[in-house]
Order: structure tokens, then sequence, then C-alpha cells
């Protein structure tokens, strides 16, 4: 079936995008809707509608990106579209779609988009990373995507921030429950609430990063920011060794992250030399719903 086109589609907690591919990844065709709120039934039918009318009569692979992960009994759980918790999503999709379908977590989506053929096209081992509402990741590994036994690899957000100074101890609360997860550091909010206590005034992180050249209480929060997230991704390199990390998320938007981070972060690698890369998405909004479609690989 692998000459199909394969329909990807990013399952969000207000919004619905589809787009269908051919094996090239190129675009055939792309809907985008709201998701129907607090209905199980409703959300089926929407999908299995979306992909039929996608299709147009033509089979397609069905790809599902959503956030939250499969439960080994098959019911979906974490998702913040919680009306899919407990439930046998894919399952019941392949019921309604009468064929397989699969489904992945939408960070992992994104590192497959980006490691299939994106900014780590080529790439033996490729870290996503989420830098956006939260903090996500995902991993692969010669096109496939690592779930691990938890169904949690890559995700390094609610690990604690490394190597805090005093002012860093013990660090925000995390929704999590812990105190100082990086996500508490390297969110957009978390940038924005650091921002606060050091300035006293609220700003988005979205203007501290376009007021950083102007304004000296933003370009110390953007140093702030790269000196942890050199810290953060630091570990992952200890631990995953990748050749490339890939920046997505509404931070990832941020040009002086890609030269800044690499010239900190070789002070927290256990190695002499650093030869992973960092670099921006190449499909930026877009990996989503090409990570869903790349759930079914081409030859
Ligand atoms: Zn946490």
């Amino acid at each position: 079936m692998s000459e199909l086109n394969r329909i990807g589609i990013d399952l969000g907690g207000t919004k619905i995008s589809a787009v269908r591919m051919n094996s090239a990844g190129e675009v055939i065709n792309r809907r985008r809707l709201a998701s129907p709120q607090d209905n199980y039934q409703e959300t089926l039918q929407t999908i299995t509608d979306l992909v039929l009318s996608l299709e147009q009569g033509q089979v397609c692979h069905v790809g599902i990106g959503t956030p939250g992960a499969e439960t080994h009994s098959g019911g979906m759980k974490n998702c913040n579209s919680t009306w899919l918790n407990g439930q046998p999503f894919r399952v019941d999709l392949e019921r309604s779609l009468n064929r397989p379908v699969r489904i992945a977590n939408d960070a992992n989506c994104f590192a497959l988009s980006e490691a299939s053929d994106g900014a780590g096209q080529g790439a033996q081992s490729v870290f996503g990373v989420i830098l956006g509402t939260g903090v996500g990741g995902g991993w692969v590994i010669n096109g496939d995507i690592v779930q691990g036994v938890n169904g949690i690899a890559g995700e390094w957000g609610h690990n604690s921030l490394p190597n805090p100074d005093e002012e860093e101890r013990p660090g925000p609360a995390c929704y999590c429950g812990r105190t100082g997860c990086i996500e508490t550091w390297l969110s957009g909010p978390g940038l924005s609430a650091d921002y606060k206590r050091q300035a006293g005034v609220s700003l988005t992180a979205e203007k501290i990063i376009a007021s950083c050249n102007t304004e000296a209480r933003a370009a110390k929060a953007l140093d702030r920011y790269c000196h942890r997230l050199a810290r953060s991704l630091a570990t992952v390199i200890n631990i995953c060794d990748p050749a490339v990390i890939v920046l997505g998320g509404g931070l990832s938007k941020t040009e002086q992250l890609y030269q800044r981070v690499p010239e900190l972060w070789s002070q927290w690698v256990f190695s002499d030399e650093v030869r992973t890369k960092l670099l921006p998405p190449k499909h930026g909004d877009d990996s989503g719903v090409r990570g869903a479609a790349w759930l079914w690989p081409a030859d």
C-alpha cells in the first residue's frame, strides 16, 4: 500500500488540521476546522468525514497526531482534549474508516516530520524539541519514533532545570506537581514569568523576543533563556547524542538561539567536541500534520 497517498491529521484541543500528501511529501490538499468540544462521538465522526472528503474515493493511509498517548490497553491518556482520555480512539477510528490507523503524540509527529523530509533529513538520530505553550519533545532514530516502554521517550520538559543557581532554586511551581521543571523556564509563559520576576512588569514571550535588541531587560531575559536552554539541551545530548536537534513551537522563531545556544552548551556536554547541530524547523506549523502523514513512511 506504500504508493498510496497519506492523510495526516493534527488533532488539537481547538483545531483539527489535515493534509493529503503524496509519497514525495507534496501536499495535494488540506483542510482546517474547529475541534468538536467535549464530544467523543462527534470527534470520531468529524475525523471520518474529513478523511473521506480529502481522499475522494481513493483510499489513503491515515495517521493522527495529538497531544497524549495510547496506553498498552488501547485507551488514550494525557490528552488535552480530555474527552479522548480512556477511549479506544484508534480502534474506533479503524472501525469507522475500515482500515488501519496510526496514532502518535504530536511532539513525536513534529520530530518525525523534521527527520523525514525537514531540517533533520538524512540524519540518523533527530531530537525534536517543542518550545511553545509547553515544552515537549520527541526522538527519531533511522526514521522511526522512539516510543519507550512508558510511552514518554523524549519528554524532557518535566525534568528539573539542570545546574540551577541560587536564584533558580527551587524554581517555579509546575502543573505536574513538581517545582523547577524545564517547562516552567523554557515555555513561552515560562519566559514571560521570568521577565516579570526580574523586571516587575508583564510582557509576552513574543514581545520580549521582539524587543531584545532595544530593551536591556528583554536582552537579559533572552540571555538567561539561552543559558537555560543550553544547560537543558546538554543533558539531552549527553543521553541521546543526536546528530540534529530541531526546535519547534513559537519560540523556535527566535533566531538568536541557533547561534548562541551551541556556543554555550559545550560547557555541560561530556565531550571535547560537540557535533550536534541545532536547527530551525523546515516545515513550521505544518510539522504536526506532515509528521502524522509520515507515520506511514515512503519506501
Ligand atoms: Zn512539570
